[in-house]
C-alpha cells in the first residue's frame, strides 16, 4: 500500500504541514509515500522519501478517481461530487490510500482543517487523517488490507491481523 499526495494544497502551512506528516509517517511506520503535483504553488520538493512526479488535475481524476468503485463505497460523497466543485476538478491538497493494485482505496474529499467547513466533517480531511494516521495508522486503516477502521479495534475486521 502506499498514500499519495495530490499536491499542493492551496495554504502555504497546510502544505508544508501534509509534508512533515507524510516524511513522519515514512520514517515511524515505514509507509511509502508518493506525490502527484497537480497544482504546484509552493517550493520544490527536495530530499523527499518517495515519488514526487508532475501530473495533471485530469489525469489523476481519470486513472485514480473516476468510477472508481471501492471509492465510491468508502467516501461520502461520490467521486464526481467529492472532487469537482462547479465543474471544476478540485483534487489538491487531498490524500489517498492506495492498495497495490494501484487502486484507490480511500481519499480525503476536503484538503485542510475542518474548522472551514463546519463540525462533523472531520474524518473527511486530509490534515485529520494524517495527523489521527501519524499517532497510528490503525487509528484509521488496516495496513494489511487497507480496511477503514473506528480506532478501537484489536483486530482487522477484514483480515483478522492484529492492530497496535
Ligand atoms: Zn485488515
Amino acid at each position: 500500500m502506499k498514500l499519495c499526495y495530490y499536491a499542493d494544497a492551496d495554504i502555504r502551512e497546510w502544505h508544508e504541514h501534509i509534508l512533515r506528516l507524510l516524511r513522519a509517517l515514512h520514517e515511524d511506520h515505514g509507509i511509502e509515500v508518493e506525490i502527484d503535483r497537480i497544482d504546484e504553488q509552493h517550493d520544490p520538493i527536495p530530499e523527499f522519501p518517495g515519488e514526487v512526479r508532475s501530473s495533471t488535475p485530469e489525469a489523476v481524476y481519470e486513472r485514480d478517481l473516476k468510477r472508481n468503485r471501492a471509492l465510491n463505497q468508502s467516501i461520502e460523497p461520490t467521486p464526481s461530487e467529492g472532487f469537482k466543485r462547479y465543474g471544476e476538478l478540485d483534487i489538491a491538497g487531498n490524500v489517498a490510500l492506495v492498495d497495490d493494485a494501484e487502486t484507490v482505496q480511500w481519499a480525503s474529499t476536503l484538503p485542510g482543517y475542518a474548522d472551514g467547513y463546519g463540525p462533523g466533517v472531520e474524518d473527511q480531511t486530509a490534515m485529520d487523517f494524517l495527523e489521527e494516521i501519524a499517532i497510528a495508522p490503525s487509528n484509521r486503516f488496516c495496513v494489511e488490507c487497507l480496511q477503514l477502521l473506528g480506532g478501537d479495534e484489536c483486530f482487522c475486521p477484514n483480515c483478522g491481523s492484529e492492530l497496535r
